[in-house]
């Protein structure tokens, strides 16, 4: 069952309003959204000034590690902490470090982050604090704040 958000009532104009509401509700975790909902989200964060993409060759890199079709993402963004934008080490984290942070750390398994990504689900997961990875060059450790793959779901 997907929920839908009645534009009338429910607060749409920053994700912080957004997750208040829902905790309200009971939803504390994670969410599936109906189509129009997601898209409201996800404008939030696509128009947040920090929001950056994940370079096209990483997004191969991704699809690579997932098992996904070649070309299967086209867009996965995020907007990293504060601290987060260079590592010590010269790269910029992007939301690859992310996804291969919980692959090789057994923090989720390659068959939910494929499903995930591949769904027809809009997941819409609620951050508390952030998530915690390592840089895909050093290991150096660092947070993301959103990572969004613009299709179907978000982490915010
Ligand atoms: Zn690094």
């Amino acid at each position: 069952m997907s929920l839908n958000l009645d534009v009338e009532k429910v607060p749409l104009e920053s994700i912080p309003a957004i997750k208040r509401y829902l905790h309200s509700k009971g939803y504390t975790a994670k969410v599936i959204l109906d189509d129009v909902a997601f898209e409201r989200i996800s404008n939030l964060v696509t128009g947040d000034k920090r929001y950056q993409l994940t370079p096209l060759s990483e997004l191969r890199y991704m699809e690579g590690l997932l098992d996904l079709p070649l070309g299967y993402i086209e867009e996965f963004g995020f907007i990293p902490s504060d601290e987060t934008r260079i590592c010590v080490c010269g790269r910029v984290p992007s939301a690859l470090d992310v996804v291969h942070t919980a692959l090789a750390h057994g923090i989720h398994s390659k068959t939910l982050l494929r499903d995930t990504i591949y769904g027809n689900e809009n997941i819409f997961e609620m951050s508390s604090s952030g998530r915690e990875f390592a840089c895909l060059s050093c290991g150096n450790r660092h947070l993301m704040a959103v990572y969004h793959h613009k299709r179907n779901y978000m982490y915010a």
